[in-house]
């Protein structure tokens, strides 16, 4: 069949793309694995450029072709093709900071300052319930939640990190993870000789060994591990090739106590450590000033901002916008589901999007693009994956997602990234596709037994409830 009468046969039904689908298998184009449409391909490029009726052609994983969708339909032939009616295509969401499995404990210290929070609630419950089982379903649940909302890649610092890397290499997830490494006593180990420890051997045995899982030291925070410790990790990162990830500059409280004993402030304080000579990925960065932020740009450090953490914690304002103008890279995350509470990159987006103007009373200092840029193309930077993923363009892996933009709350639609940005909700993703894999399709998680893990989080809620002496309602 000419490509012609097919463009006939497709234009002139309702249902395009399921008869297009049907058709284009047919041709003897060049043959590719898959073919994804959008009536908006929203390719976060250097331009970011918005292709109308477009498409993205995918071989072994990766793109082969970006374009309109009748020049994409004529030039290949795809085993599977997904339409594109109403909906958005774009890259993944990534989400640069979190610790997947507390979604176990979503809801159960809320509205406290972060140390007490911290110490009083979470590392207490942490010390009487994580365990391996805790940490595979935990990471079950939150595999569902962040592939049914479009997330793609993440960076998680939890324990057990073996157990987590088996679900999300599974489920299909992107991840960089490391067990957190603490200088007191922490589920599974005794304090920072065996963590540190832990986190090598987990890096040893996990390199290598699957394209999307990439393991990473993650010491906790500087006020939780010592300047030797901090030290050590530095080494081993260089010795192992390995990305560092930790908690910095996060809270006012963090900062006195770094000044109480050391004499300095968080992010001068690592810097004398060595630690922003090595790649590292800072999760939250609320505190630099603006000697740090020249240090930090100079420097092989990335921040990753997480505003509902750090509104719900009152942790304080990024200066996200400074860090931007610097050029610091700078992704966003949701942190863990017990201070967020979920793992919603979409809304991280939108108040990404609202906190800045708000803080500086300028709505003129994130606008919706940049927004969206920090959980997509700069996003990937910021966790160094920044040629791997975070846009759609030929020859990255093909992490992307599709969005239905026919539902009321985004109907019509002048400007589709301001949609994204301040309207679309994670409900809305339809389709999550990973390395070329699709791992949800009209909002059906493939990969995962929605049935199967809610029934075991109800059991594991049922035990840690029974155990704290709380009623169920
Ligand atoms: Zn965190």
């Amino acid at each position: 069949m000419g490509y012609g009468v097919r463009f006939l046969i497709c234009w002139g039904l309702v249902l395009m793309s399921a008869a297009c689908s049907e058709r284009t298998a047919q041709t003897d184009g060049e043959q590719v694995d898959l073919i994804a449409h959008g009536r908006w391909v929203v390719t976060m490029d250097a331009g970011a450029s918005i292709l109308e009726h477009g498409a993205v052609a995918v071989k072994d994983g990766q793109i082969l072709a970006v374009g309109p969708g009748a020049e994409i339909i004529a030039k290949y032939t795809a085993t599977k093709t997904i339409s594109g009616d109403n909906r958005v295509l774009m890259p993944g969401l990534i989400n640069g900071h979190t610790h997947t499995s507390m979604v176990l404990f979503r809801g159960m210290a809320d509205d406290l300052e972060l140390m007490t929070w911290l110490q009083n609630y979470i590392f207490p419950m942490e010390g009487q319930f994580v365990n391996a089982e805790f940490i595979e379903i935990g990471a079950k649940l939150a595999c569902l939640e962040m592939l049914r909302g479009g997330t793609t890649s993440i960076v998680d610092m939890y324990f057990y990190p073996e157990v987590s890397a088996k679900v999300f290499e599974a489920c299909g997830l992107r991840a960089i993870l490391g067990a957190p490494m603490i200088d007191f006593p922490s589920p599974g180990f005794s304090g920072w000789d065996d963590s540190f420890a832990g986190g090598v051997d987990f890096i040893k045995n996990w390199q290598g060994r699957s394209s999307r899982i990439i393991p990473a030291l993650a010491p906790h925070a500087p006020y939780t591990v010592s300047p030797d410790h901090l030290r050590d990790v530095v080494e081993m990162a260089g010795a192992l090739n390995a990305p560092i990830t930790m908690h910095l500059a996060e809270d006012r409280a963090e900062t006195n106590m770094i000044q109480q004993n050391y004499g300095t402030t968080p992010v001068r304080h690592v810097s004398e450590l060595g630690m922003l000579d090595t790649p590292m990925i800072a999760a939250h960065m609320v505190w630099p000033d603006e000697e740090e932020i020249a240090m930090l740009a100079k420097s092989k450090v990335s921040a990753i901002h997480n505003p509902t953490s750090n509104m719900k914690l009152g942790a304080g304002i990024s200066p996200v916008p400074a860090m931007l103008a610097a050029g610091i890279k700078v992704g966003l995350g949701t942190d863990g589901a017990a201070s967020n509470n979920d793992l919603d990159m979409w809304e991280e987006i939108r108040l990404a999007a609202l906190l800045h103007k708000l803080g500086s009373n300028d709505p003129t200092v994130m606008p919706a693009i940049t927004a969206l840029r920090l959980a997509t193309s700069l996003g990937a930077e910021a966790i160094g994956l920044g040629d791997k993923v975070g846009s759609l363009e030929i020859g990255k892996q093909a992490d992307m997602i599709q969005v239905d933009m026919s539902h009321p709350h985004l109907q019509p639609v002048y400007d589709v990234v301001s949609h994204l940005v301040y309207a679309v909700h994670a409900s809305d993703v339809v389709t999550t596709i990973i390395d070329g894999q699709v791992l949800m399709e009209n909002g059906i998680v493939l990969t995962l037994d929605a049935t199967a893990i809610t029934a075991e989080v109800t059991a594991k809620a049922d035990e840690i409830r029974t155990a704290l002496s709380i009623d169920s309602e």
